[in-house]
């Protein structure tokens, strides 16, 4: 039976604005890009609050944030929390909220039932977002993990030409020791974060228990056609490759709405060369973002993408081409962590579905090493990913409340 943990919503929002207020920007929202003089600000105060709250706390080769507390009887560490960086802009919950979720839940655990028998860790990821390196998404997790490989930093860069290791060594970290982040002696992780979709608040609950993070494919399709006076060229002789890649577009968003939820679909770039009223493309390229949280359907509807560009673009006489159709496959939580955050939420007295993500996260890559599930927060409107992000308080306060519970049953 998990008693009932008390968290303090005052500190809980203090917390939350403290970490707003660094690298603020439009009215709400928050730019902290990886390494940055604003992230730099904002994992010393990660740091400040784990120092405070009694954690042993250190920065790790890439800039992870650990506050740890030591276990009586010791075993693996059950580790909680989420990433600093933010999209540019991005909101003030996500990432942010998951860090100060663990580190308020511990500090309350600790508080309410003093040490606990397995080491507890509060984790602040240096960089989910891929924000300011194309490339770099899950920078931190991929470190714990060992999976960035030697050499890497020196092959990302970012806009103003800045590779990654250069940036690291900027805020005194050694690119050479990336492998050091490394951890082997994680039991159990759980990160908490806002869902950014509208399930929650559509079904009436304030927080959801995921299950499965759902799986992405990736494509960037070049559809080639021939360029040509727009007024000149009667519409039968034309061969338009921005006409064969608005078919394209619709087939993809149509594949996912006929296999329904919650399988996506996305084009969110598309690019015509040259780019000229009075003149036909000579090529059109595009992208493609798919997901699902089943692996045969999310192949499934990748093969059907493929299909529907062959077809359409021969019905058209037009060369398509494209790269990727690569990325994560679904990953299921663990059935043993997701019961014990059910029982956590319903002893609690807290309503809460057990759902898919729709958002890749740091957990995904925290599942090659350890136990894994994730606790969402209702966001309001679904939104997330910009400014307008926003999780009530009472919201943020119970999504708090089931983490601590699961923290409690796994190493209190
Ligand atoms: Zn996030």
């Amino acid at each position: 039976m998990v008693p009932k943990i008390r968290i303090d919503p005052g500190v809980v929002e203090a917390r939350i604005m403290e970490l707003a207020r660094i690298g603020a920007c439009y009215e709400t929202g928050v730019c902290r890009t990886v390494y940055s003089p604003e992230w730099v600000e904002a994992q010393a105060v990660v740091e400040r609050w784990c120092t405070e709250a009694g954690f042993a706390t250190r920065r790790d080769a890439v800039g992870n944030i650990w506050g740890r507390v030591e276990g009586s009887e010791g075993g693996p560490a059950v580790v909680s929390g989420s990433h600093i960086d933010s999209q540019l802009p991005g909101g003030r919950y996500d990432g942010a909220l998951g860090i100060i979720a663990a580190i308020t839940a511990m500090e309350a655990l600790v508080a309410q039932f003093g040490p606990p028998k397995r080491p507890v860790e509060a984790l602040s990821f240096c960089e989910e977002e891929g924000s300011r390196f194309q490339g770099a998404s899950f920078w931190g997790s991929r470190a714990i993990t060992g999976q960035a490989p030697e050499g890497l930093a020196d092959r990302l860069i970012d806009p103003q030409g800045t590779s990654m290791a250069d940036a690291m060594r900027a805020v005194g970290l050694d690119p050479a020791r990336i492998h050091e982040a490394r951890r082997t002696d994680i039991g159990d992780f759980i990160e908490l974060h806002v869902e950014q979709g509208p399930i929650l608040e559509h079904a009436g609950y304030p927080v959801g228990i995921v299950n499965v993070i759902n799986g992405a494919r990736g494509y960037r399709v070049t559809v080639v056609g021939d360029s040509n006076h727009a007024g000149a060229m009667p519409m039968d002789l034309r061969r338009d490759p921005l006409v064969g890649a608005a078919e394209m577009v619709i087939a993809v968003q149509q594949n996912a709405v006929r296999l329904g939820r919650p399988a996506v679909a996305t084009v969110g770039y598309i690019h015509a060369e040259p780019g000229w009223p009075a003149i036909i493309p000579k090529s059109v390229t595009f992208t493609i973002n798919t997901r699902h949280n089943d692996r045969d359907a999310l192949n499934g509807m990748a093969a059907a993408h493929e299909a529907a560009m062959r077809e359409i673009a021969a019905r058209h006489g037009l060369e398509v081409s494209w790269t990727g159709g690569d990325g994560l496959d679904p990953c299921p939580a663990d059935p043993t962590i997701v019961a014990l955050l059910e029982q956590s939420a319903r002893d609690q007295g807290i309503a809460a579905l057990t759902m898919p993500s729709g958002a890749l996260h740091d957990a995904q890559r925290m599942a090659q090493i350890a136990r894994m599930s994730m606790v969402f927060v209702q966001s309001k409107d679904g939104r997330s990913h910009t400014p307008e992000e926003y999780s009530s308080i009472e919201h943020c306060v119970a999504g708090i409340q089931v983490l601590a519970g699961g923290l409690y049953l796994l190493a209190w």
